[in-house]
């Protein structure tokens, strides 16, 4: 046939996700794997271990009907078995569903039933959050269970156990993922309003994010490493780390769910950690921690945080008082998640401590394979100045270009006709390309690394007949960073309690989505247009304190 261009004469090798383990066992198969454990030992095998298990449960999946295309969901926290289900459920091209463990028991029924998971793996530990709403789940075949104590009951229907599973097969088994446009795995991530939205991962998207966060400036990581991802299994593919880790053949240390400060801290001095992943909230306690009982850092090179921003204090503090460097990362679920890195140049040396923090608090430079651009409001691109602040575009190789099983005209305003994402942060560039995040346009407060829709709080509050209007916003906090604040004008002459609106959100959200803090006003601003103002609102507050 011919075309207008010559093409390459290069072979076609799938960018599949089995081609990072296959790597993996050949050369690192002895390199080492940790998961915490409950009396504080750690469970350990090797890369060889995850290979061979990884083929057994290609076994396992087949043996179950699992189909190419199906998806398999997980509720786990970050451990071995949960390695093993990322390699396993895509290596049989099926899509590895992660379900994160903080969502409401509405929000979990929405997601498991919109996404029709066949197979659900559940960590025991976690049992209690799924039995209640097994019954609504429509198409889910087989709950099967790992950790599970001996003689365990639950009331979970169509039970099996993973290691009886994994122990009836063999591990020969011929990876099944063999084009690497096939989907490997599917997020969701909360809406401002209605339902989480689901994002469908390619093996190509997910291998060339590997590359991407692979280089040496971005996360900066070795096979000499040994790389704890605080950041969970079920929030974005832990910022991609088991696959980055794996493709390098790092040791890898898995918190699972003990995640208190002192146990962090025990765990990074017993490991000799060098590299650890999580949100700002994460870390802060971690610093409390470490001032009040000091632990042997000496091995942990670099805090990789994102999730939210990481404030400029924090930075200071992990590396003026304990020595270790933060490396600032901003990314979303829609991008795999991975996006910019901030990390100083040469030209950066002659700056005091004081100049380099303050670049390191910016979100950082576009990773290679990812483009960034910022917009005014009649969609005109603004310069790279570092004073113009626009909303923040992006495009690149590991990008989603629509939502999974949605119409893509509801979801019109996330995508634009040329091609790019919105991400709903607003931002500015510098002339050098360090984006800064100062501000949100969507309507949702980020906590301890989880989002808040302030949009569904409202409706909620609105919901009770003693409220006229109400308005949610975020305030600042020292752990969480942010929390939500009801403000709230009640109907006239009626006194209202915060108690009685306390109860009325209990029964309808997740216990982190709760505000604390409510102010009950005469007036809350509006807009032009008569929208809520949430910037005056926000300036008003931006203390926390109540006025
Ligand atoms: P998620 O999809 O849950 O990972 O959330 C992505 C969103 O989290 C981004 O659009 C930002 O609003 C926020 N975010 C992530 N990392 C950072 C960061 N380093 N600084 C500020 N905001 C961040």
């Amino acid at each position: 046939m011919k075309t207008d261009f010559l093409p390459g004469l290069m072979m076609d090798y799938p960018l599949t996700i089995d081609r990072i383990l296959e790597h993996a066992n050949k050369l690192y198969s002895d390199k080492k794997i940790f998961t915490k454990l409950a009396d504080g030992s750690f469970h350990q095998y090797t890369y060889a271990d995850l290979y061979k298990r990884s083929k057994r449960l290609g076994n396992v999946l087949q043996k179950l009907g699992i189909e190419s295309g199906d998806r398999v969901a997980t509720f786990s926290w970050n451990n071995y078995q949960h390695l093993e289900l990322y390699f396993g459920i895509p290596g049989c091209a099926a899509i590895c569903h992660t379900l994160n463990i903080r969502l409401s028991s509405d929000q979990l029924i929405y997601i498991i039933n919109h996404a029709e998971d066949k197979v659900i793996f559940v960590d025991a530990s976690l049992l209690a959050l799924i039995e209640p709403i097994a019954d609504k789940l429509r198409t889910v075949r087989n709950f099967i269970l790992f950790n599970a104590p001996p003689g365990l009951s639950t009331k979970l229907p169509n039970v099996l156990h993973y290691e009886d599973l994994l122990s009836n097969v063999t591990e020969n088994f011929e990876w099944k993922c063999n084009n690497e446009s096939m989907a490997m795995g599917l997020c969701y991530t909360s809406g401002t309003t209605g339902n989480p939205k689901g994002v469908l991962y390619s093996h190509r998207s997910m291998f060339l994010h590997t590359y991407g966060i692979n280089l040496t400036n971005c996360l900066g990581l070795f096979s000499t490493d040994v790389v704890m991802p605080v950041v969970p299994q079920f929030h974005a593919q832990a910022w991609g780390l088991p696959y980055a880790c794996t493709m390098l053949g790092t040791d890898i240390v898995m918190p699972a769910m003990h995640l208190a400060p002192a146990s962090l801290a025990d765990t990074i001095e017993k490991m000799e950690v060098t590299v650890a992943a999580g949100v700002p909230t994460i870390w802060n306690g971690l610093y409390q921690e470490l001032k009040s009982m000091p632990r042997n850092l000496s091995k942990l090179k670099s805090l990789v945080v994102g999730g939210s921003a990481m404030p400029r204090a924090l930075i200071e503090a992990f590396e003026k008082d304990l020595k270790v460097t933060v490396l600032h990362a901003w990314g979303m679920t829609e991008m795999s998640p991975v996006g910019t890195v901030s990390r100083l140049q040469s030209k950066h040396d002659s700056l005091s401590d004081s100049g380099k923090w303050e670049i390191k608090a910016t979100q950082g430079l576009q990773v290679p394979g990812v483009e960034l651009r910022i917009m005014d409001d009649a969609g005109v691109e603004m310069p790279w100045d570092g004073n113009s602040v626009g909303e923040l575009q992006v495009r690149g190789a590991w990008v989603a270009k629509e939502y999974y099983r949605q119409d893509p005209d509801t979801f019109r305003d996330s995508f634009t006709v040329d091609g790019w994402f919105r991400t709903g942060d607003v931002a500015s560039i510098s002339p050098d390309g360090y984006m800064k995040i100062t501000d949100r346009t969507k309507d949702l407060i980020k906590s301890g690394g989880e989002w808040i829709s302030s949009v569904e709080l409202e409706n909620a509050l609105m919901g009770h007949p003693k409220v006229r209007e109400a308005a949610v916003i975020a305030i600042p906090d020292e752990k969480w960073l942010e929390r939500p604040l009801a403000i709230v004008i009640s109907v006239v002459d009626v006194s209202l309690i915060q108690s009685e609106l306390e109860e009325l959100l209990a029964k309808k959200f997740a216990k982190i989505w709760l505000p604390e803090k409510y102010a009950f006003v005469k007036e809350i601003p509006k807009t032009s247009v008569g929208k809520i103002d949430k910037k005056v609102l926000r300036q008003r507050y931006k203390d926390g304190t109540l006025v």
